[in-house]
């Protein structure tokens, strides 16, 4: 407890004397006692330097300045001050929430439970316990511990969940959905395959009325049936089915790149801000899976390659990535040109030609190249 820490947050024995009498304190992982501090706002607490470190990536550092009011105890609160605590706790959850679906997204699941564990707390903290506003903690929680292959903890959590979303009947269909596809994804965990195809086929369901069948959450719903699928050995429906998402996710790329290249006609935009990180991340990773799968087909359908490659080469593009825009994008053109009515191929040389125009040294020459 005495060594110095090589973290890169600070921490300090806790100085008993700062905190009233017979107020143990808690670690903020493992709620164990805790004797050490976070010495910038002096009211987090942990049992180890590993907890402590662990935290600090996890979440802490970028919370750490808004618990030093939020957990600092005032004598007199009043109306505003209370409305400001519920405000910052609000923004507390939010980042929270960001920050555990980033490092998922990413496949940091030890990192993510910090923060997952502190959206859990403070909304509990702020809604109340058994309350519907729980359940993204929850699912949060349960996809960190898949991850982690914790199925006895994930199991339980998806049980409160379930409980949660039962008591609460009006909670609506987008909360029945996150719930199936947590379900849906335990079940595939432990290779319960008929009730995990049960369970995404109520997520396409509820997803479907929250944003319409074509939608690209309801897509999401129907790649993962897919992949049931295939471990069952059921190939042709699998394939239909990722024909079925290939092409909504080709529809929703092309208008998303159409409305970039609109805005970037008014003024210069950063094309960073079209995707959050963790989202390209999740697209790239289902997109490349049906590519890849399709590649593998005996009989490959060239057509669903092309599909494929295009949307991944927009996808990169819209990144700010322009050596996978240009990689897939000749994915994409080779096999649209095997096709007899292919009409991808234009779509697909001009975006090559967008890319290799905003490639440093290259001017208009390369592209030119790529056309024949
Ligand atoms: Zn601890
Ligand atoms: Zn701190």
């Amino acid at each position: 407890m005495e060594s110095e820490l090589q973290t890169s947050g600070v921490t300090s024995n806790i100085m008993p004397l700062a905190f009233p009498r017979g107020k143990e304190k808690f670690c903020e992982l493992c709620k164990r006692e805790a004797y050490l501090q976070c010495t910038r706002c002096r009211v987090t607490f942990y049992c180890n330097a590993e907890h402590q470190q662990a935290d600090w990536v996890g979440i802490h550092e970028r919370i750490c300045h808004l618990l030093v009011r939020m957990r600092t105890p005032t004598e007199l609160i009043d109306h505003a001050a209370r409305r400001d605590d519920q405000l910052r706790k609000a923004e507390l959850i939010e980042i929270c929430r960001l920050v555990a679906q980033s490092k998922l997204s990413e496949g940091k699941y030890e990192e993510a439970l910090p923060a997952a564990h502190c959206c859990l707390h403070t909304s509990i903290d702020v809604h109340g316990p058994n309350t519907v506003q729980l359940l993204p903690s929850y699912l949060l929680l349960a996809e960190a511990n898949m991850g982690l292959d914790n199925l006895a903890v994930v199991a339980e959590l998806l049980c409160q969940a379930k409980w949660v979303v039962l008591k609460h009947p009006e909670s609506g269909p987008l909360i029945q959905q996150q719930l199936h596809r947590s379900l849906g994804r335990f079940h595939a965990a432990v290779g319960n395959l008929e009730a995990a195809l049960h369970h995404f086929a109520n997520d396409v369901y509820f997803s479907s009325e929250e944003y319409g069948l074509d939608s690209i959450n309801a897509s999401k719903g129907y790649f993962l049936m897919a992949e049931v699928f295939v471990r069952q050995g059921k190939i042709p429906v699998a394939r239909s089915l990722y024909s079925k998402v290939a092409h909504t996710w080709h529809k929703h790329l092309i208008s998303l790149l159409h409305h970039q290249t609109e805005i970037s006609h008014k003024r210069a935009v950063s094309s960073q801000s079209f995707y959050e990180q963790s989202q390209r991340v999740e697209m790239d990773e289902m997109l490349r899976a049906m590519l890849e799968f399709e590649q593998k087909q005996f009989r490959r359908d060239a057509a669903q390659i092309a599909l494929l490659a295009h949307s991944l080469a927009m996808l990169w593009f819209l990144g700010g990535d322009l050596q996978k825009a240009l990689g897939f994008g000749t994915t994409a053109l080779q096999a649209s040109q095997q096709i007899t009515k292919h009409d991808l191929t234009e779509p697909v040389q001009r975006l090559l030609q967008q890319v290799q125009s905003l490639q440093p040294g290259s001017g208009s020459r390369t592209a030119e190249k790529q056309r024949h």
